[in-house]
């Protein structure tokens, strides 16, 4: 008998202490401060190499730039980094473009390494879709991403061009940022040099966080939705690919 209600005592307790431990905090609840959703999309991927010289692929080099990418998130508490891969996965331009959808990003940034038939050229470019006209946020856009990796790596600034892509689907500001050329030696052996990738993915970062600064852009609430799947549902994809 004592013994069933010593066992009984002690149930009570667990339960309760359980309740307490489990007991709903809102100020727990609305501690987590709201950000900028913003893709990071290493392009190519899986069987998709991408450009390539002397064994160094696009596909490996974007992968670690983004990985770097988020690795430093923390320190731009304004930003929520979420990646169109992790991995070396094959992924397809709609796929990517899904990822925003989803994750109901604000902003979304593509890398790439830039080729030449010369190993000759140098420097970071950055690429709005063609149909953007010259001034609007996309342009705005790319231009504060191409300052923030000129101004964190010291390369040669290429500017801000357009060009065709899958991006036209896209109804948030777009970027794809070309981190130099994998044809030129120089540029090739910076580009696996990982302090050389931390470099370019905190400029990055900076230029994204200036761009939130500078426009106002405040963070959609996660129960809002986007409408980018009526926007990209309304448009043929283009077929070209920066
Ligand atoms: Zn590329």
């Amino acid at each position: 008998m004592v013994l069933i209600i010593a066992v009984a005592v002690i149930a009570v307790l667990i339960v309760g202490i359980r309740a307490i431990w489990h007991k709903p905090d809102a100020s727990t609840l609305s501690r987590k401060t709201p950000a900028v959703v913003v893709v990071i999309d290493p392009a190519h991927g899986g069987s998709d190499v991408g450009s390539s010289a002397e064994g160094v692929l696009e596909k490996n080099v974007t992968l670690a730039m983004a990985n770097k990418m988020s690795a430093l998130a923390s320190e731009f508490p304004s930003l929520r980094i979420v990646l169109a891969r992790s991995t070396d996965a094959d992924v397809s331009a709609d796929g990517r473009i899904a990822v925003a959808s989803t994750e109901a990003a604000q902003l979304f940034v593509a890398l790439h390494v830039n080729a030449f038939g010369q190993p000759t050229a140098l420097g970071i470019e950055t690429l709005v879709d063609s149909t953007h006209k010259s001034g609007d946020a996309s342009w705005t856009f790319a231009a504060a991403v191409q300052q923030g990796v000129v101004a964190s790596t010291g390369g040669k600034d290429r500017g801000v061009r357009a060009q065709g892509s899958s991006f036209a689907r896209l109804t948030i500001p777009a970027a794809s940022a070309l981190i130099g050329f994998v044809t030129t030696p120089e540029e090739r052996a910076k580009m696996i040099d990982p302090a050389y990738q931390e470099l370019v993915a905190r400029g990055i970062l900076q230029g994204i966080a200036n761009y939130v600064a500078a426009a106002g852009v405040t963070p959609v609430s996660s129960t809002q939705t986007v409408p980018l799947e009526k926007g990209q549902t309304a448009k043929p994809a283009s077929s070209t690919t920066p």
